[in-house]
């Protein structure tokens, strides 16, 4: 792992940078930077790279001033692939103020508000992707056609050049890779890394976004996070193993063999949190038109979308909202791929903070196949169907707003609403073909 870095004029020198990426996350998920030459990153480091407000991708005006984004040296990471440059998270400022509304600082603060409970979270997440043809309409290996392709090792090595490119370089990083496999969906795969403090996660996330799409580019192939790329075909989820620590990170607080499924009293009532947020939470981690299509898709080719429609827990079963695969964590099945990877553990957090703060009762679990039973069984809230049902849950939820920020909410709410709207103009050929004879 990358020794602690400070300064950045400094590592430039030591590990022979000639630029460094200055990086924001918007309100979309989306990253932006400015290439900025070593020489000129002393300075940087200390009033930040600037940027149109209006074109952030946040909720700022043309009259706005400048965002400026200042480098955090502990986040950097120098690109595998082009080792002149390195990578930086930034932290978005204003005048001098933290924006409230960017997605790390808001992750940020509830570390900071756990912390205070005396709580750690680590997370590990688990995205999956497809690769596609350059223009990205189609699964690019021609003999990859199985109807259900999971594990399918021939697949699997045809892809070999890109996966194993990552991987390397994820191994290089000191990231712990462990595994690679063919997913669900023709063209799909999942790679997976160690679990980490929730803010390392959350950068390593972005990072993997970033080279994934990079070197599936420089092999002549778009990687895509979209969460249900093709309609019949598994989507894309980005799964989050979850587990709170106590401060100097030794002690598994949701650890206790003498509980059930091994989650102690303070990991129920992180889980209850979660249940009792889910809707909202949902307007988060699952933040597009799109993603509804994931949970919501009734039947695939292969037989299971393998993603969540009700908002029910259970052990070792992947049918639901919530597995507890094994004592000490558990996995939230719902965000996708194409969560913010800030807000998506910043949203995880302050649901189950609220949960511990008022020891919520996750309720109790269903051990059976959601995918036979889940629109019977009693008391099983279903998920939102779409975007504007999780926003309007999430607008709801004062709780979590209240959490999240109030600043962060209205301009999420905001412009997410701005993007159902503009759905909702769209013209679709289902119309037509299902009004012409009206
Ligand atoms: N692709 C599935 C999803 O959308 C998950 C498959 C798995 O369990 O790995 O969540
Ligand atoms: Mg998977
Ligand atoms: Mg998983």
């Amino acid at each position: 792992a990358q020794a602690q870095v400070h300064d950045l004029a400094e590592f430039a020198r030591a590990n022979g940078v000639k630029y460094f990426m200055i990086s924001y996350t918007d309100l979309f998920g989306g990253q932006r930077a400015k290439l900025v030459p070593a020489q000129a990153i002393s300075d940087m480091a200390v009033e930040g790279a600037g940027f149109a407000g209006f074109a952030t991708w946040l909720d700022l005006t043309p009259a706005h001033a400048d965002l400026m984004a200042i480098p955090d040296p502990s986040s950097v990471i120098q690109l595998p692939w082009k080792p002149e440059v390195a990578w930086v998270a930034a932290t978005a400022t204003m005048e001098g103020a933290l924006v409230e509304q960017a997605p790390r600082n808001v992750l940020r603060r509830l570390i900071h508000e756990a912390a205070k409970e005396g709580l750690r979270v680590k997370t590990g997440v688990e995205p999956e992707f497809f690769i596609l043809t350059a223009d990205g309409k189609q699964c690019s290996d021609p003999l990859d056609t199985a109807v259900k392709p999971c594990y399918d090792q021939q697949a699997v090595m045809r892809r070999y050049d890109v996966i194993a490119e990552v991987c390397d370089y994820m191994l290089s990083l000191g990231w712990e890779a462990y595994q690679n496999d063919h997913e669900d969906a023709i063209g799909q795969f999942e790679m997976n890394w160690k679990y980490d403090d929730v803010l390392r996660t959350a950068d390593k996330h972005s990072f993997f976004k970033f080279m994934m799409k990079s070197i599936a580019e420089k092999h002549g192939l778009r990687a895509t996070f979209m969460p249900k790329p093709f309609q019949g075909l598994t989507g894309s989820g980005c799964h989050a193993h979850i587990s709170v620590w106590d401060l100097d990170g030794r002690k598994n607080a949701f650890a206790d063999d003498g509980k059930e499924l091994g989650l102690s009293d303070q990991g129920r009532h992180f889980l209850g949190g979660i249940m009792k947020h889910a809707s909202a939470l949902a307007a988060i981690t699952n933040p597009t038109v799109n993603s509804y299509k994931r949970i919501n898709a009734p039947r695939t080719t292969s037989g299971a979308t393998w993603a969540p429609n009700t908002v029910t827990w259970t052990g070792n079963n992947r049918t639901h909202m919530v597995r507890v695969p094994g004592p000490g964590r558990f996995e939230l099945r719902l965000p996708d791929g194409a969560a913010n990877p800030y807000l998506m553990q910043a949203v995880i957090l302050a649901a189950g903070l609220d949960g511990v703060r008022t020891k919520a009762d996750p309720g109790p679990r269903h051990d059976i196949d959601m995918y036979a039973h889940g629109y019977k069984v009693k008391n099983a809230p279903k998920l939102p169907l779409n975007l504007l049902d999780a926003l309007r849950a999430y607008e709801k939820d004062k709780t979590l707003c209240s959490m999240m920020g109030e600043e962060f909410s209205k301009a999420y709410v905001k412009l997410k609403t701005d993007e159902w709207n503009a759905y909702c103009a769209h013209f679709s050929e289902w119309e037509r073909q299902n009004t012409i004879d009206i």
